[in-house]
Order: C-alpha cells, then sequence, then structure tokens
C-alpha cells in the first residue's frame, strides 16, 4: 500500500481554511502529520456568511464540539428556517422549515391529501401542519427530542452565528491540535516541471512551504485552483442572474427571530440575520437590473435598526469549478464556486467537500480514479442545489419590474425541467439521489409559490373525507398545543447559551 499524504498545505483563513484545518487535525488524531494553514490578515476574509442549515451540528459534533460553548462564544442564535417575504407576490409571505409536513397516511406523501383538500373546495394551509413553523410565527424556539413521540415534532434546525467568531473558535480547536499558523502573503506557487503539480508556495518574504497536498481555501480567486492550475470555471449566470451583493451589520432591534429572513425587492432579495449581539443584511441583486447606489439605498432603508458599520460590497460569479480535485490541490468554499446565499448553503458545501476529502484522502500515488469521483460528486450536489435555487426566481408571479420578468421568461436547465413538470401534471416529486435538499423543501417552494398540481395521487381518494378532515384537525391541534407551551427564542438563549 501507497504511503498516506501526511504533509498538508491550507492556503486560507476564512470558515472555508478553519472548518478544514479543524477537521484534518481531528482527521490525524495525534498520528504523524504536519498541517500547516497559511492566511494574510491584510488581505483578510470575505467576512459574511452567517447563516447555515441543519448539516452544520453534524459537523460540530463530528469534531467533539460542545453546542453550548460554540454557541456562547459565536454569538449565534437558532434557525427554524428561513421565512420567504414578497416572492410570490408583493405582500405574501412563505416559511421554508427544516422538516416535514404533517403524517404520511397510507403511505401516502402528505402533501396530496392538501391538494385533494383544496380539490374538495376546503381551505388548507400546508404551514398548520409544520411545527417548526408554528414555533417560528409565535417567535418560540425548542429543541427536538431524539427520539421524537411523533413524526410531527421530528425537525432540524440550524445557526445563525458570527462568521469570524466562528473562524476563531475553529483556529483555537485546530491550532490545539498542532495544525501550525503561518501569517503572511503568498506571492507565487511552484508547480512541478514534469506534472505540474504543486511543489510548494512561495511568501512575499521569500520563505518557501512545501506540501503534498494542497487545500485552497483562498476565496474568489481561487489562487492554486484557478491562478495556478487554470481549472476553469462553469458560469451559471444565465438561471441566477444575481451577481453583486451589499452587506452592513445593523443594531439588533428586539428579540432575535429563531429565522432567517429574505425579501424579495425590485431587482434581487435582502437576508436579514439575527445574531445575539446584531443584525446582518445584505442585498443580494442582478448589476443588470440595478446600480449598485441603488442596491445600496434599497438596503439601508430596509434595516431594522441603525447601521453599525459602512456597507461592502462583493462581486461575485455564479457557477462551479470544473474541478475540486485537480491534481494534488483539492478547493473548498469559495475557491470551489459560488451559489448565492438564498438558502445558506455555502458552508453547507465546505463541510460536504471536507467529507469527500476525508472519505477519498489521497496516498501519494493521488489516485485519477478517486478524483474523477470526487469531482463527480460535486459536480452532482453542486447542479441540485443550483436548480433548487433557480426554482426560487422562475415560479415567481411578480412582474411589476424588469428583473422578475426576465426571471419568469428565461429558460431552466433540463434537471429542473423535467421535475417542474412532473409536479405540474401529477405532484409528483423527482428527486436524483442524493440531494441536499429533500421532498419537503420542493413542497415548500411548489407551494409557497402557489404551484398546484393537476392531479393527486389518486390513493389519496381511499380515505373518507370526513376521517381525512378530522386526522388533519388533530395533527393542527396537536402542532399548536406544542408551539404554544415552548418557549420564546429569546428567553431560550438567555437560559441556555447567553453569549459570554
Ligand atoms: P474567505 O473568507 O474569502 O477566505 C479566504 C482566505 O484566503 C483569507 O484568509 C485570505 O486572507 C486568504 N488568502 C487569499 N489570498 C491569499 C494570499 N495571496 N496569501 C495568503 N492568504 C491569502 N454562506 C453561507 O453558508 N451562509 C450565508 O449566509 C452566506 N452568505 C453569504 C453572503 C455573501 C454576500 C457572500 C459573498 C457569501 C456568503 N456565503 C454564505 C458564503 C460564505 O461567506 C463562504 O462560503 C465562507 O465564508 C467561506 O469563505 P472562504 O473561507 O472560502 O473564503
Amino acid at each position: 500500500m501507497n504511503e498516506r499524504v501526511n504533509k498538508i498545505v491550507i492556503v486560507g483563513g476564512g470558515t472555508a481554511g478553519w472548518m478544514a484545518a479543524a477537521s484534518l487535525a481531528r482527521f490525524f488524531d495525534g498520528k504523524p502529520s504536519h498541517i500547516v494553514l497559511i492566511e494574510s490578515e491584510q488581505i483578510g476574509t470575505v467576512g459574511v456568511g452567517e447563516a447555515t442549515i441543519p448539516g452544520i451540528r453534524a459537523f460540530n459534533l463530528s469534531l467533539g464540539i460542545d453546542e453550548i460553548d460554540f454557541i456562547r462564544k459565536t454569538n449565534a442564535t437558532f434557525k427554524l428556517g428561513i421565512e420567504f417575504r414578497n416572492w410570490y407576490q408583493n405582500n405574501t409571505t412563505f416559511f421554508h422549515p427544516f422538516a416535514a409536513y404533517g403524517l404520511p397516511l397510507h403511505g401516502v406523501e402528505f402533501h396530496h391529501y392538501i391538494a385533494r383538500m383544496r380539490a374538495a373546495g376546503e381551505t388548507v394551509d400546508i404551514a398548520d401542519y409544520s411545527f417548526p413553523i408554528q414555533l417560528a410565527r409565535r417567535g418560540h424556539f425548542a429543541q427536538p427530542h431524539e427520539k421524537p413521540p411523533t413524526p410531527l415534532a421530528d425537525y432540524g434546525y440550524a445557526y445563525h452565528f458570527d462568521a469570524a467568531l466562528y473562524a476563531s473558535y475553529l483556529r483555537d480547536y485546530a491550532m490545539a491540535r498542532g495544525v501550525v499558523r503561518i501569517e503572511g502573503k503568498i506571492a507565487s506557487v511552484k508547480l512541478h516541471p514534469d506534472d505540474g503539480f504543486i511543489e510548494s508556495v512561495i511568501m512575499d518574504n521569500n520563505a518557501e512551504i512545501a506540501g503534498q497536498l494542497f487545500i485552497d481555501c483562498s476565496g474568489f480567486r481561487g489562487l492554486l485552483i484557478e491562478e495556478a492550475l487554470h481549472t476553469g470555471y462553469d458560469d451559471w449566470r444565465c438561471w441566477l442572474p444575481c451577481d453583486r451583493a451589499v452587506a452592513v451589520q445593523s443594531q439588533l432591534t428586539g428579540e432575535p427571530t429563531p429565522y432567517t429572513r429574505t425579501t424579495a425587492h425590485e431587482a434581487g432579495w435582502q437576508w436579514r440575520i439575527p445574531l445575539q449581539h446584531r443584525t446582518g443584511n445584505g442585498y443580494v441583486y442582478a448589476s443588470r437590473f440595478i446600480s449598485d447606489e441603488q442596491a445600496r439605498q434599497t438596503l439601508l432603508t430596509h434595516l431594522d435598526g441603525e447601521p453599525i458599520k459602512q456597507p461592502r460590497q462583493f462581486d461575485f460569479v455564479t457557477g462551479r469549478r470544473k474541478k475540486i480535485w485537480n491534481k494534488n490541490c483539492f478547493a473548498l468554499g469559495l475557491a470551489s464556486g459560488f451559489l448565492e446565499p438564498l438558502e445558506s448553503t455555502s458552508i453547507s458545501l465546505i463541510q460536504t467537500g471536507i467529507s469527500k476529502l476525508l472519505q477519498f484522502f489521497p496516498d501519494v500515488s493521488f489516485n485519477a480514479h478517486d478524483m474523477a469521483e470526487v469531482n463527480r460528486l460535486h459536480h452532482h450536489e453542486f447542479e441540485r442545489i443550483r436548480d433548487f435555487l433557480i426554482l426560487h426566481y422562475k415560479a415567481t408571479t411578480r412582474s411589476d419590474t424588469a428583473f422578475w420578468r426576465f426571471c419568469q421568461e428565461m429558460p431552466v436547465p433540463d434537471s429542473l425541467a423535467h421535475k417542474m413538470q412532473v409536479y405540474e401534471s401529477r405532484g409528483h416529486l423527482v428527486m436524483y439521489d442524493p440531494e441536499a435538499f429533500e421532498k419537503e423543501s420542493w413542497v415548500t417552494m411548489y407551494m409557497g409559490f402557489h404551484r398546484y398540481a393537476e392531479r393527486y395521487d389518486e390513493r389519496a381518494d381511499n380515505i373518507n373525507l370526513d376521517e381525512l378532515k378530522n386526522q388533519l384537525a388533530k395533527m393542527r391541534q396537536m402542532i399548536q398545543i406544542a408551539a404554544d407551551q415552548a418557549m420564546r427564542h429569546g428567553d431560550f438563549i438567555a437560559r441556555h447559551c447567553a453569549a459570554e
């Protein structure tokens, strides 16, 4: 068996770099290794990226991180999902929870019963069958039981946290386990003349840092994966037209909500991420449809509290690096591609990227088939999330601005068109296994955008209508009682995990 790689150079100390460093320190767990992380305070980090999806909990758990300690030290709050305002039409709202709706009856998925009730002329709101939505609407929070007594109480949650504090939390973790941090700027990258593998990086003080495996966490530029190895990039702006963002932190007003809010504006959407000590805000927009100054003004006039700092602008190209693993370079975070933060997927993609690296951890031969498989999985994952995000734009019925008219009319990838057509024909949810967003998330979007299928699963007729109404009423009642009884989110934090 070939010798396992154990000299690793991580380039970049943002969320991606320190997540990788912490995971690798844990992976080697005292076995011989030399892990170096290079970061430059002068260049800094992107400094945004504060809303997550539930997988983050498994990541922290895999490192053995204590949840309460982590929340206290990163000023985190709990996230039950995302509230979408003004997406379907102005003055409308729906909520995307991390949970399924209702209970499947007689093996038929719940949303078919909602369709049946509608067909019978009944007024029915799928949100009444989601415990986390009802918690969120009340500003309440409860942690799910490990073994919930009913599937109605089975849901996930994530966090909002301070990105800089999370990176420094992981930095302390990684350095305590032997990761060496080097402060300074990389000036150039040295490639092996025969095979083009990376030999070393040269710092601007001429120090040379060599390694066997290089992890590129250098942000959008992709210092190693792109600038040195010219891997290439797939540009997806034809489907996801937003290409800029302006972000600003503001004072917290009132209790932090246990959810992220995203509000559609004239040429994009605004995020609102409440932490324990402040709120993060940003407007993601399409520069073809609105000027930077208009976007900045829109953001500033839609803040709950006073801005704390000057707004910062970001330019990005939505898309994916053609390979995340090229030769002896593995790209993570923004260096591997970028999907706009509408569903908070970037940190989760760092996490799944790290899992792939650990699962296919290389020996010195760098097996080409392993690398091809990692790249195939990466492509699949990015494309499935891409399609889910495109649906948010495509499904709108807003036609009040050129941007929203463009979104309604734009063509979509065949993979998404097929899903939408099958759903619209019979309410069936096509899943290309595996997907980051499961069936319930697709149901949320279709229902949130008032997209109802022409037919429902005929087996949903096998239950008598009165009996169905009775079952639904029981579910609603159980959820409402439990949601009423839960604690306010602010009280929950104050009691269990207030920031230090
Ligand atoms: P960065 O934070 O940019 O770090 C790059 C690192 O590389 C820095 O340490 C820098 O110093 C170093 N570096 C670069 N060049 C050199 C050099 N020459 N020498 C030495 N060091 C160098 N994700 C989410 O999951 N949820 C969100 O809500 C979310 N919101 C976002 C909003 C916006 C507007 C944007 C743009 C992104 C958002 N993201 C979000 C994505 C998230 O911010 C990133 O995935 C995450 O912060 C990881 O960034 P990174 O570590 O890859 O890059």
